[in-house]
């Protein structure tokens, strides 16, 4: 059906309309863009950002700031966070729970800053600088570019110090974290991409468990038969087991090969003979069970199946 031309100029003016409300800056910048910016204790917004926001954990979030309060995974998600849904994806991720008070105040701001702040999110560190990526549909991989964020409230942008993106990022530590979640991110952007996908329960407890709980991670790999499934080489295993850092980026790696097929892990011979035979069993227990339910339905009397429709049965 044609639009009439009334129509299409009353549509076009609400795009503009909410570009013009927008707070990204509708350009696209590349690592070597300049912006003016600076933060500092005692600029007149202080910590005017850290309320009323929501805060995705990534894994690497979430590995430095447990480590920073000394706690367990367990202690700090039940603590910190709440459970929500990546923007597009059903993927289950571990959001940074706000506190209760009037502002919906970041739990990790006092009035002299930020408590964790060498062991901030992510999210905390990119602003306002958010990186996106464009991905062409024939392709694997994607190009990054980035957008600046340019808020009311935010009075960094009136100062003089500037810095290319590139900068920035080094100054904020912003591109080792994205290194450190690669994989993850991987995921997350294939997921996003494929939309319609339906993932099943048992893949969206794997993404969480690896997403947020390494502790959990490494029961599941060490008191499993997960190293009885995998080709892993002596030395990897050791080191997995003495450094934490070494089983979150393997965590990362093994969930992207897990969930799309992607790396370089190997399934044993055996291991993938006894998931077929798995396979075959549980095929053969739900056809049985269909059999079973047919031949009593069959066995029933008339008025039995008139009494259980009755009771809506
Ligand atoms: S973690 Fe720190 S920088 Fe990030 S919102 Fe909270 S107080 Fe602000
Ligand atoms: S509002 Fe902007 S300048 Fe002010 S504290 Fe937050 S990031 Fe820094």
């Amino acid at each position: 059906m044609a639009i009439d031309e009334k129509e299409f100029k009353k549509k076009m003016e609400k795009v503009k309309e909410s570009l013009a409300q927008s707070v990204v800056v509708p350009q696209q910048l590349t690592r070597k863009d300049r912006l003016n910016f600076r933060c500092y204790p005692g600029i007149g917004c202080f910590t005017k950002c850290c309320s009323g926001i929501r805060i995705n954990l990534t894994p690497y979030d979430i590995f430095r700031l447990k480590k920073r309060l000394g706690m367990s995974y367990h202690d700090f998600l039940m603590e910190y966070t709440v459970p929500r849904s990546i923007d597009g994806t059903p993927l289950p991720i571990a959001v940074l729970k706000l506190k209760d008070d009037k502002e919906k105040s970041c739990p990790f701001v006092t009035p002299e800053g930020c408590t964790v702040y060498s062991d901030r999110p992510v999210t905390c560190r990119y602003y306002p600088i958010g990186m996106a990526i464009m991905k062409k549909h024939d392709k694997e991989t994607g190009q990054d570019f980035f957008i600046k964020i340019k808020e009311d409230h935010c009075l960094g942008h009136k100062e003089e110090k500037d810095w290319t993106i590139d900068e920035w990022r080094a100054d904020q530590e912003s591109d080792l974290y994205d290194e450190m979640n690669n994989d993850w991110m991987e995921v997350v952007l294939k997921a996003k991409t494929l939309g319609i996908v339906e993932f099943g329960q048992k893949s969206l407890d794997l993404f969480f468990m690896v997403s947020s709980n390494l502790d959990m991670f490494r029961d599941f790999v060490f008191n499993s038969n997960f190293l009885d499934s995998y080709e892993i080489a002596p030395e990897v295993v050791a080191k997995i087991k003495a450094d934490e850092l070494e089983l979150l980026k393997f965590s990362l790696k093994w969930l992207r090969f897990t969930m799309f097929g992607e790396g370089d892990f190997k399934v044993k011979d055996e291991a993938r003979r006894l998931a077929k035979e798995r396979q075959k069993a549980a095929a053969r227990e739900n056809a049985r069970l269909k059999e079973e339910r047919a031949k009593k339905a069959l066995a029933k009397k008339p008025e039995e199946v008139m009494k259980e429709a009755d009771r809506g049965e």
